[in-house]
């Protein structure tokens, strides 16, 4: 099996509004190319989802996800919204965002739970892992990444696994305008290619593994031609149509 090509995708976090989301849309569909070299995948907010959807008007460059799920497939959750719900708008959901993590204490158990569930109602999940700055400092690095990547996926059928994608992002380069280095990225993809093979008892190369953490136009190329890479996953970024799509053009070949 081939690998997959790139795939950039934006997560647009807890930012724009319904109409504001139309707008960047629109201006995203206008900057890229006709036929991108590299999938594009937008992350809105929930209750964007159905407004970009039609702001795409069916465009095939540009797939649609989300950037959180809940683990049942419904029931008295007040506040929350299922993967099935998402379905109707979306190929992916990203699950395990550090935010996620940090900022609503969810354990590795609580993302595998979501990432089932993903699996459940037909979408391809993006499991995100990374060390805190602390956990860098202390040398764990590689055991975090161990410990969050066969939370989420080992002991999942093969062919599930092989609907993933991995993004690896370092909690310290998420948002602080100081990125990885290409080496670092590269040593954490290598252990997640590991984990990654283990789940699926074998080679997976068409699981990608994403970079996150301060992308922009400028040092996407650098980031992105780390081995072991294959896109990114943008926050800040993703959120300026030229700047999102400047990072697309980057991880062209
Ligand atoms: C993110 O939140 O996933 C992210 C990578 O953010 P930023 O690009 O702003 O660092």
């Amino acid at each position: 099996m081939p690998r997959r090509r790139a795939l950039i995708a934006g997560n647009w976090k807890m930012h724009k509004t319904a109409a504001e989301a139309a707008v960047l849309t629109t201006e995203i569909r206008a900057l890229l190319p006709a036929e991108p070299e590299v999938d594009v995948l937008l992350l809105p907010p929930y209750p964007c989802l159905q407004t970009v959807h039609g702001a795409l008007q069916g465009d095939r460059r540009v797939q649609l996800g989300a950037q959180d799920c809940h683990w049942e497939d419904s029931g008295a959750f007040t506040g929350e919204v299922s993967a099935g719900m998402l379905a109707a708008w979306c190929q992916h959901v990203l699950v395990g965002h550090s935010e996620r993590r940090q900022l609503f204490h969810e354990s590795d158990g609580t993302v595998r739970a979501k990432l089932e569930a993903v699996l459940r109602s037909g979408m391809e999940p993006i499991l995100a892992v990374g060390e805190t700055e602390a956990e860098r400092r202390s040398g764990a690095t590689r055991d975090v990444l161990v410990r969050q990547a066969r939370a989420g996926l080992v002991g999942l059928p093969r062919e599930q696994v092989l609907l993933c994608t991995v993004a690896y992002e370092p909690v310290w380069a998420i948002g602080t305008g100081a990125a990885a280095e290409p080496g670092d990225i590269a040593e954490a993809a290598l252990i997640l290619r590991g984990v990654i093979e283990e789940a699926a008892s074998g080679d997976a190369a068409e699981v990608r593994i994403l970079y996150g953490g301060s992308v922009t136009p400028e040092s996407a190329p650098a980031l992105l031609s780390a081995d072991g890479v294959a896109g990114a996953l943008v926050g800040g970024a993703s959120l300026s149509a030229p700047q999102f799509c400047g990072i697309t053009a980057a991880a062209s070949p």
